[in-house]
């Protein structure tokens, strides 16, 4: 099973992997799906929890953005009474946040993922869990940083796909990486997951996260954290065998 998850766009791979790899593409058929279907995006073009218009951006015009973003939070400091083109600290600020934004905070918004690999699940027909997938991500009303895990958790059909590992780290990072709302960003990456393994039995995900917008502000309460599932096949049902064994997998504490 091992060799199912080389990552073919990895320049790592000596020989034998290479051959290996040889050997199972001309075996069976792989596919590439790429994430930049507009059928996996849930939210329309321009919003924050969206792709932005021409996505995916070339580096001139994330430059270009950067640019523009860095004159307007100037202006944005300037109306907060911040003196902060004498202030050794803050004069680079308003460039530090713009490239911030385009390059980090919000890249799913910008930046296309590598395409999506899959292969054929060749009888495993067990759950496949991957938990504690680190996120980072910002609230769509207050622009404060959510933190947190993502479990995901899948059955490949018979005959179905099964996904490169590191692949679904990635699906978290496309959707993470931009506004969010918790809720939705379950779901966005559930129907991602759910899309490229073909014919499965069944998707799960969680995410446990805490948001700097409820510990920092409003009602500033230190550490409550939101835990948002969203499953469906053989998961979908409440005490079903599949989602304990997720839910006792993932260990939420
Ligand atoms: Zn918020």
């Amino acid at each position: 099973m091992d060799n199912y998850f080389i990552d073919n766009n990895s320049e790592e791979l000596n020989q034998s992997d290479q051959q290996i790899f040889d050997d199972i593409t001309e075996k069976f058929v792989t596919r590439r799906k790429s994430l930049l279907n507009d059928e996996l995006e849930l939210v329309r073009t321009g919003f924050a929890n969206g792709v932005a218009e021409g996505f995916p951006l070339s580096n001139e015009e994330k430059e270009e953005m950067i640019d523009k973003a860095e004159l307007a939070f100037g202006e944005f400091l300037d109306a907060l009474k911040c003196d902060w083109r004498d202030d050794p600290n803050s004069m680079e600020t308003p460039r530090r946040v713009a490239k911030a934004y385009v390059n980090d905070l919000w890249a799913g918004r910008y930046t296309a993922i590598t395409p999506i690999t899959s292969f054929p699940s060749d009888g495993y027909d067990g759950i496949i869990i991957e938990r504690d997938i680190p996120l980072t991500s910002m609230c769509s009303h207050h622009h404060q940083v959510i933190g947190g895990l993502v479990h995901i958790g899948y059955i490949a059909g018979e005959g179905g796909q099964v996904i490169g590992l590191s692949k679904l780290n990635r699906i978290v990072e496309l959707f993470g990486r931009r506004g969010a709302i918790q809720e939705q960003l379950t779901t966005a990456i559930h129907n991602a997951v759910d899309k490229v393994c073909d014919d499965n039995k069944g998707v799960i995900v969680t995410i446990v996260a805490t948001h700097n917008c409820v510990s920092c502000r409003g009602v500033k309460h230190q550490g409550a954290s939101m835990v948002t599932t969203k499953a469906s096949g053989a998961f979908r049902d409440n005490n079903n065998l599949a989602r304990k064994e997720f839910f006792d997998s993932i260990n939420i504490s």
